[in-house]
């Protein structure tokens, strides 16, 4: 046997029938399987999709397709008793009232009874009277702001618009900062550009149309509510109060729903008080100024009604609240597998979620359907050609993440143990995100230690649009490097991923390092403006967000494959320690230090942080050392070799999980380096544990000196968590 360089070692799987066997015929036919019903998670209608699903894998061929039940804390409305917003006059006379659901526009969204039906999962339950106040999207920023501006929060109704974050942590610092009561909408500003009349929005465009709201979870928090840490198995206790997840806001206690433009122009022309600021004004009326409240100017009350109500099986014990009408709420997740010829033994898992709030046929079922279709081609190819991946590729279905990550969560805690020792990777996809235009461009998020995957694997996928094509750039990577470069580096820019789908366990509770990503159009606004509304049908995939070859849903695919395989096939894992190290450096060190150097300190206590800080800082220049050496100068003899050296590359991933936690709000926050944002979840926090304790002593005047030990302590974390990859890349102790 010959010696190899490592850096050589290349071994490139012709993926090109792979590719060619992604067929959109196909992704089309299981998309209008997948979202033929509304598949609310619980549902007897989203158990057919399990069940769907896991027949499509069957059919294709994958091994030991089976369900993975979990018994959850669910939340869901009175379906026949829809939420409301009612303005009354001073002698109690109705002025307007909403009607809490959207009405059917096309055909195509008629099969589901309550497919209109306007809610938020978790919302407290019950009917306040209050004077509404304005907060623009419900940031931290917009709080503070709101508050030099002499408007109070307290026992008021806060009305917030949708983007720049997470819902649910609007409404959590909504509630702590006294509100009663909230109300969310999407703003025309952002998911209506060109106008709110009929020929500027959906079915003619992909923009919101009237009386339309954008559904969702106020989980604060991932996973089910009253099983922090531990699996949701049926056999298993539960080990939190559902008063408990109350206390400690996970869940709200005020009630909360969403309301249309067309109803938030209702509110937004009655609102009286100061102007809002210049960037807190939208669209809603056309020029219409907004105001901050607090209250209507005519002497007209606000009252909301909101039907709200968990749904668990869980055995209530002591004292927590007891909860009504209990029923069975059974959630299941789908799992599959290509067995791997070499290292069965190690798990590329690829992954989406089929639970929808409507029809889902974007959200997630775009997802859904190209992964059923990456699973018949590759059993196909193994089929008709000589190849089969070397290592186990699992293709799994999450139930309940709408909700908040619920199924994905309770897998990572169940399996969290083989996850560590035998997990590679996992690859997201959740949906597709933007119509085949030229602005739309291939999204991804992952770690420093895969970007070079990530890019390798774009370069080999065909563009999907044809203008694109004709400009002269032939692959997703052309166009994504066109719209999205990061000049510095010389690729398109990549984050690491936050919280807002299913890697977020992975990467944040198991240190299994993620990949997570999606079309997207070039807007400002977070997502697109059909986002959780009933009008995500296979029409809308079809005519608005893709075109009728479904190409987008297509070249998804075949990135999903591409990357599948080469973590599935390359010898020596393609994970590059080197490049962590060279943006720990470059990057995320000098960002710590800036926020360092603005904590109000004294002298003293700043230059002994520094002092911690420079030490971590070595370590980090001797990770960079020890790592550019495992990577050039090492030749493996023989496969027992190779293998050793690709379990080092997967342990040193987990030396980023802290046990102990990084956060006292969010229990499945363990890694030292990549965390969820406490105050949006969607974000990322980089080295969350220092922050917190940083951000902890800016707010004291005099810090005290436990604050002053717990951000040395923290920076000394995640030195040690360094200290772990050198040693585990280094030959012996
Ligand atoms: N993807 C879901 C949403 O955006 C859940 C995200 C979460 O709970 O963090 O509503
Ligand atoms: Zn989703
Ligand atoms: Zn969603």
């Amino acid at each position: 046997h010959s010696k190899r360089k490592f850096t050589n070692d290349v071994n490139q799987t012709d993926t090109r029938t792979i590719q060619d066997n992604i067929k959109s015929e196909n992704i089309k036919n299981y998309l209008r399987i997948f979202s033929k019903e509304p598949h609310l998670s619980g549902s007897d209608a989203n158990k057919k999709v399990a069940y769907a699903i896991a027949n499509a894998w069957m059919e294709a061929g994958l091994e030991d397709v089976h369900m993975l039940p979990y018994e959850v804390l669910l939340s869901y409305p009175d379906f026949e008793n829809p939420n409301s917003v009612v303005i009354r006059n001073s002698d109690g006379e109705e002025a307007f009232r909403s009607k809490g659901v959207s009405p059917v526009i096309i055909p195509d969204e008629q099969s589901g009874k309550y497919a209109g039906h306007q809610w938020l999962a978790y919302a407290g339950n019950g009917t306040v009277s209050a004077e509404i106040v304005y907060i623009n999207h419900g940031t931290a920023d917009d709080f503070e702001n709101l508050k030099l501006m002499g408007v109070d929060v307290k026992d008021k109704i806060a009305l917030m618009r949708y983007g720049h974050g997470f819902r649910g942590d609007k409404v959590y610092k909504a509630q702590q900062a006294g509100a009663v009561g909230a109300i969310l909408f999407s703003d025309p500003w952002d998911v209506a550009q060109d106008g709110v009349d009929s020929d500027h929005v959906y079915p003619k465009t992909i923009w919101m149309p009237n009386e339309s709201v954008q559904r969702g979870s106020l989980m604060h928090g991932h996973g089910d509510p009253l099983s922090p840490y531990y699996p949701s198995k049926i056999e298993l206790f539960k080990g939190k109060t559902i008063k408990e997840a109350y206390d400690d806001g996970t869940l709200p206690s005020i009630p909360v729903l969403p309301v249309s433009y067309t109803t938030a122009l209702q509110l937004m022309k009655r609102i009286s008080g100061l102007d809002a600021p210049f960037d807190w004004q939208g669209s809603v009326g056309g020029n219409l100024t907004y105001k901050l409240g607090p209250g209507f100017g005519n002497g007209e009350k606000l009252t909301i009604n909101v039907h709200s109500e968990l749904k668990t099986n869980h055995k209530v014990v002591g004292s927590g609240f007891l909860v009504c009408g209990l029923i069975r709420l059974r959630i299941q997740n789908v799992i599959g597998y290509i067995r791997g010829s070499k290292e069965p033994d190690r798990y590329v898992m690829l992954g989406n979620h089929f639970d929808a709030w409507v029809y889902g046929s974007v959200d997630p079922n775009s997802g859904t359907a190209a992964l059923a279709e990456v699973a018949r081609a590759m059993m196909q190819t193994i089929n008709e050609t000589h190849w089969r991946p070397a290592r186990t590729i699992v293709f799994n279905a999450w139930d309940a993440e709408e909700f908040g990550l619920i199924g994905s969560t309770e897998f990572v805690e169940e399996f969290v143990d083989i996850l560590q020792k035998r997990a590679v990777v996992y690859i997201n996809m959740d949906c597709i995100q933007g119509n085949s235009s030229f602005q739309s461009y291939r999204h991804v998020e992952t770690v420093p230690t895969l970007e070079h995957v990530a890019i390798e694997a774009a370069k080999r996928v065909p563009n999907p649009s044809k203008e694109e094509k004709s400009s002269g750039r032939a692959t997703v990577y052309d166009t994504w490097m066109n719209v999205f470069p990061d000049k510095e580096v010389g690729h398109p820019k990549i984050r690491v991923p936050g919280g807002g789908s299913d890697h977020a366990p992975f990467l944040n509770f198991a240190g299994v390092p993620v990949v997570n990503f999606k079309y997207k159009n070039y807007t400002a606004y977070s997502t697109y403006p059909l986002y959780h509304t009933m009008y995500e049908t296979p029409f809308t995939n079809i005519h608005l967000m893709d075109t009728d070859d479904l190409a987008v849903h297509r070249a998804i695919g075949q990135y999903w494959a591409e990357l599948a395989v080469m973590f599935a096939d390359k010898t020596v894992l393609p994970v590059n320690t080197t490049n962590l190290a060279s943006v720990m450096i470059k990057s995320y060190l000098p960002q710590l230090k800036t926020s360092i150097l603005g904590m109000n300190v004294s002298r003293i206590d700043l230059d002994s942080i520094l002092e911690q800080y420079a030490l971590l800082s070595n370590s980090a220049q001797d990770l960079l050392k020890v790592a550019i050496r495992f990577q050039d100068t090492r030749q493996y003899h023989d496969t027992n070799h190779v293998r050793a050296v690709n379990e080092r590359l997967i342990s040193s991933e987990r030396c980023f999980i802290n046990p102990r936690g990084v956060s006292k709000h969010n229990p499945s926050a363990r890694h030292v380096m990549f965390s969820v944002s406490d105050s949006d979840a969607y974000s990322n926090s980089l080295f969350a544990g220092i922050q917190n304790a940083v951000s902890m002593d800016s707010y004291e005047i005099s810090p005290s000196t436990s604050n002053l030990r717990e951000v040395i302590n923290q920076i000394s974390i995640v030195q040690y968590s360094v200290i772990c990859v050198i040693n585990t890349l280094k030959d012996a102790i």
